[in-house]
């Protein structure tokens, strides 16, 4: 099957059978000051279409040296785009949204082409990205502060929210346009100016998007992109002139960078992994509760933070609900993310299949039962595991433990609720959850007592929407505030508090007193 040639983007497209001959791997390059910059260092990171196994492009990794360069640019173009009215930003950002939105395909092609992901649900990570940028239209409203007339006699005092300056966000694999978009979005809506390091695994979606942002007017130096590892990571958390990092990743990494960036002064929201449980009460609508268990655990291949990645079962509902959700494993149906018919797609890597095949191997041995192994039936070209499910999965065990971050549902048994909540209060993530009820009462009493930052009442994957915050608690975020939204503006401004008289200078006197109101 071949899919169009896009007429506007023929670097983008790519279909179900392409080969690429080495001649035909895609160069990407860094985006400096409003163009492309060709890589110096001679480091490169391969990358890869899962769905084939084959090398489709090859990405330039950034030096300490090139960091600068970007945080230069950026530092210039701040001097002029703190300046530039809130109107024109907003009008601004009502094009942005236009474009994203007219070519949300092609970016959408370009996540499944390099992160294995199906079609639709690429088109739906834009549209929940796009919702951030919607969201940064109303900036005009957002940075509105407050006024008090007459605090004091004669006396004016009022507050202003001011950028930061030059921001960076360091971003993971598994969401490559949605995520920089919940970071870069209110940074530069806020009037800051913004350093990218994508993920070095799916980077073509930055460049695309610096690109867009040009068509779209955004001045050159506001947004730029540095590729990279460790070496372009560090430069950024190192740097003088970056005011703030944002970032989302694994956990050991985003405490390394919270921990790097702090120290350095810098302001720092992290967000680290997650191992997201569903718990299910023996009141619960047995089919939706499967439904919405297959849905979260095996949708985007499992690599979702959001994930529900543990289920658990509160007494005699266990052996229905393992039922259901088997039954409904051999219908969901694996294959390439440009096939309409496919509803999950590869892991991203071959290093990160095996890694999570290896659960599956591993659970009997740690006392699990292997109930479904998605080894079984997978296609063997590309980076494919089908849906596993495992049974009798508890604490101290690897495959309960660890966040999996694939195709790999457990199950653990609880005979009470008490129990279900001291399992889910007890991980030490704590990035979203769910309760599967019919009973209101149960579901408050968990809302009140769960320590997770983002709560599912029968819905299992309860992504904020953009006008409230992303983010978890525990382990799976580092710094005190969430990604987008209003802790989103609060993040990538800072407060100012002015107060302001214009006496009569007839009335001016010395006073060497602490200034008192009246
Ligand atoms: P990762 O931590 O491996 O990489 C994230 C970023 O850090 C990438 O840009 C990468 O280049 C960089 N990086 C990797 N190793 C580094 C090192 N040693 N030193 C400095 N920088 C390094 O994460 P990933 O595999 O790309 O993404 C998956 C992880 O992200 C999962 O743990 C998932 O739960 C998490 N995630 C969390 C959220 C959230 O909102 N909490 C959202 C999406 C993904």
């Amino acid at each position: 099957m071949v899919v169009r040639p896009d007429p506007v983007w023929p670097r983008y497209a790519l279909s179900v059978t392409e080969t690429l001959a080495p001649a035909k791997i895609k160069q990407i390059n860094h985006w400096l000051g409003g163009r492309p910059v060709a890589g110096e260092s001679g480091r490169k990171g391969l990358v890869y279409n899962p769905a084939t196994g084959r090398q489709t492009a090859e990405v330039d990794f950034a030096t300490e040296a090139e960091v600068d360069a970007a945080v230069q640019a950026a530092k210039q173009a701040f001097v002029e785009w703190r300046t530039v009215s809130l109107a024109k930003r907003a009008d601004l950002f009502f094009r942005i949204r236009e474009l994203v939105n007219e070519r949300k395909e092609e970016v959408a092609r370009l996540l499944v082409a390099e992160h294995g992901k199906v079609l639709s649900d690429a088109l739906g990570e834009v549209t929940r990205g796009l919702e951030v940028i919607e969201y940064c239209c109303g900036l005009p409203t957002l940075l509105k502060s407050e006024y008090s007339e007459q605090a004091s006699t004669g006396i004016d005092v009022y507050s202003i929210r001011q950028p930061l300056g030059v921001v960076a966000g360091i971003t993971p694999f598994n969401f490559p346009a949605m995520v920089p978009m919940w970071m870069w979005a209110p940074a530069i809506a806020c009037g800051n100016t913004f350093v990218l390091k994508p993920s070095e695994k799916d980077p073509s979606a930055s460049v695309w998007t610096a690109e867009l942002l040009k068509e779209a007017g955004l001045p050159d130096g506001v947004f730029n992109v540095v590729h990279g590892d460790k070496v372009a990571v560090d430069a950024v958390l190192n740097h003088p002139d970056i005011a703030a990092v944002s970032f989302v990743g694994s956990t050991p990494i985003a405490k390394y960078v919270y921990e790097t960036a702090t120290a350095k002064g810098k302001r720092c929201q992290a967000l680290g992994g997650a191992k997201n449980h569903m718990i299910v009460l023996p009141d619960a609508d047995v089919d939706m509760a499967a439904d919405a268990a297959i849905s979260a655990a095996y949708g985007s291949a499992g690599e979702r933070c959001m994930a529900i990645s543990q289920v658990v079962a509160v007494g005699h509902v266990a052996d229905g609900l393992i039922d259901a959700i088997k039954a409904r494993i051999p219908k969901v149906k694996v294959g390439d993310g440009l096939d309409p018919s496919s509803e999950m797609g590869p892991l991203v890597t071959k290093e990160h299949r095996d890694r999570v095949a290896s659960y599956v191997e591993n659970a009997p041995g740690e006392g699990a039962t292997v109930l479904v192994d998605g080894r079984e039936g997978a296609p063997e070209e590309g980076f494919f595991l089908k849906p596993s499910l495992l049974d009798n999965v508890s604490p101290g065990m690897k495959a309960y433990e660890d966040e999996i971050f694939g195709p790999v549902l457990g199950v653990a048994r609880v005979d009470t609720y008490d129990e279900a909540i001291r399992l889910v209060n007890e991980n030490p993530y704590g990035n979203g959850t769910a309760i599967f009820t019919r009973d209101g009462g149960v579901a408050r009493k968990f809302q009140f007592a769960v320590q997770a930052g983002m709560v599912g009442i029968n819905v299992p994957i309860p992504v904020p929407v953009a006008y409230y915050s992303f983010g978890g608690w525990k382990a799976s975020l580092f710094g005190d505030r969430h990604v987008y939204g209003p802790e989103g503006i609060d993040f990538y401004t800072r407060g100012k508090v002015v107060t302001s008289r214009w006496p009569d200078p007839a009335t001016s006197k010395v006073d060497l007193g602490f200034p008192q109101t009246r």
